[in-house]
């Protein structure tokens, strides 16, 4: 089983329908079934006329999925039972920090951790905080996201492992990225969270998805093996680049299936221009 999991947050274009092949082809050679899976958490970035344009984008593609597409804005009560697990595992703390503190204590320490993709790695502040001190500004109302412990959690779970097809089996290092968000300030989840659970839930045995979120599958393996979850098998794809060579990216209009469209270009035209091949062979990829 393996599925495709678009953020609604624009125009899909010729890197999402590369990945969206890549899982319908993926499912089909094995006999396996293909899932869509929307991924609108983010109600500040996510609009549904980009869902709609989404599913009709894939459906001109020549795509088709098993069952009905899932709405992750529709499962919050599940991913809440999945922090609640995680509370009662001891592996979580609430965190107060803005952005703008999280900068300046980086600043003052004088070096800035990053992460795999370069993001500052959290100096876990709000991890020391007295459980009378959390209490209270909680009572207080001040915003607060849920953060995981990694120092704990591993404690917890040893060490980790997954399967990708390209690299092989690699050790799981969630340390990379510090302490992580599991449940936003305005989000009750996150991407890492959200991910887990549907994945686990939809049954998908199969993740291919772009090689960008390589390292976040670190996070996603030490999150299962805290909620118990069995992980599933991975296959993290090259991308595909724009004619500069550059990553694609929603707001290049030029590489959207929508323009693409507009212009008079077939689905097996962006078979091609993907390097796959006709609409029903099956892709080398
Ligand atoms: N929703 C993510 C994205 O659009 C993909 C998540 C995944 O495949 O795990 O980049």
């Amino acid at each position: 089983m393996t599925r495709f999991a678009p953020s609604p947050t624009g125009y899909l274009h010729l890197g999402h329908a590369y990945s969206a092949l890549f899982a319908f082809e993926a499912a089909r050679q094995t006999g396996g079934r293909f899932l869509v899976r929307i991924e609108d958490i983010d109600h500040t970035r996510c609009r549904p006329t980009f869902e709609e344009a989404t599913l009709d984008d894939l459906r001109w593609l020549g795509l088709f999925w098993d069952g009905e597409v899932r709405r992750q804005s529709e499962h919050l009560d599940l991913y809440g039972q999945a922090l609640d697990e995680l509370r009662r595992l001891g592996v979580l703390y609430p965190c107060f920090c803005t952005r703008k503190q999280i900068r300046a204590e980086v600043e003052e320490a004088g070096r800035a951790p990053h992460g795999p993709g370069g993001e500052l790695v959290y100096p876990g502040i709000c991890r020391h905080l007295s459980e009378e001190e959390r209490r209270y500004r909680q009572r207080q109302g001040e915003a607060f996201a849920w953060r995981l412990d990694i120092e704990r959690a591993l404690a917890l779970t040893g060490r980790l492992q997954w399967f990708d097809y390209r690299a092989g089996w690699v050790a799981a290092q969630p340390q990379l990225f510090g302490d992580i968000v599991v449940a936003r300030k305005d989000i009750p989840t996150s991407y890492h969270l959200a991910v887990v659970i549907d994945d686990h839930v939809q049954g998908v045995t199969l993740v291919t998805r772009g090689e960008d979120l390589f390292h976040a599958t670190h996070v996603h393996r030490l999150l299962q093996a805290l909620l118990g979850l069995e992980p599933p098998r991975y296959y993290h794809h090259n991308l595909i680049a724009d004619s500069q060579g550059r990553r694609m990216a929603k707001r290049n209009r030029a590489v959207t299936l929508r323009h693409l469209r507009d212009r008079g270009r077939s689905p097996e035209d962006i078979w091609r221009l993907l390097g796959l091949v006709e609409v029903g062979q099956p892709a080398r990829v």
